[in-house]
């Protein structure tokens, strides 16, 4: 393969460089999903190419990215990291929040890592929707206690790791929260959950909308580092 050029300046990409995932896009899981579900053997890198929400950025331009990527998708990102490599001030244009479907996005992004992390020869998402019931403690005031749960996980029989998008609806039928939960179980290893519970009517969300239970595996660790989510609750 021949040295990879810096999506800003075209320079090559050294060690001290790195290829940067940004937000994806649902289009961008579609992408991933297909190269996880192809057979491993017919799979392999030279045709896959580059995921589409991933640059190389060179060591010049690799911190400033690494600041969009957590914000923005690669269009928007590359675009932005352009205009600071001209010297703009960029920084007022990235939210201090992150949107719930981008952490939703990002999550499923990484399934596939989570199976290797616990140890599944399964990468593939099965995806399911239900629906559930929440207690009223869980729930904005005036909002209905059903909810509709959309989940995507990976695992094998016995361990899993799956993504919730729980869906709270105001009783006029609007959506009142979407809460974003992921967790683990397994008999080899301790479970742990984290749970994203937005404000009523808040398509974002900040660290203080961040609940942990148990102690999150090393992946989901690196997950939270990278978007500067510190969880400020503990659940027991
Ligand atoms: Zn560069």
């Amino acid at each position: 393969m021949s040295t990879p050029r810096c999506a800003v300046c075209g320079a090559d990409v050294t060690d001290a460089g790195a290829l940067v995932d940004f937000l994806p896009r649902e289009a961008d899981l579609a992408w991933h999903a297909t190269w996880c579900d192809a057979d491993e053997s017919t799979a392999d890198d030279s045709s896959r190419g580059e995921p589409p929400d991933a640059a190389w950025l060179c060591a010049r331009h690799l911190e400033c990215g690494l600041v969009m990527a957590r914000r923005l998708d690669i269009g928007r990102g590359l675009a932005l990291l352009r205009e600071a490599d001209a010297g703009v001030e960029v920084r007022g244009q990235l939210a201090a929040t992150l949107g719930v479907d981008e952490w939703e996005r990002v999550l499923r992004r990484a399934l596939p890592d989570f199976a290797i992390e616990i140890g599944s020869d399964r990468v593939e998402i099965e995806e399911d929707w239900q629906t559930s019931y929440l207690e009223d403690s869980e729930i904005p005031a005036g909002a209905s206690n059903g909810v509709e749960c959309t989940s995507w996980s990976v695992g094998g029989d016995q361990s899993m790791v799956g993504v919730d998008r729980i869906a709270v609806y105001w009783r006029s039928g609007a959506v009142a929260r979407t809460d974003v939960h992921i967790g683990s179980v397994g008999p080899h290893a301790p479970g742990w959950s984290v749970w994203v519970t937005p404000d009523a009517d808040a398509t974002r969300f900040g660290s203080q909308h961040v609940s942990v239970h148990g102690e999150p595996s090393p992946l989901m660790g690196d997950l939270l580092r990278r978007y500067g989510l510190d969880a400020t609750r503990v659940r027991p």
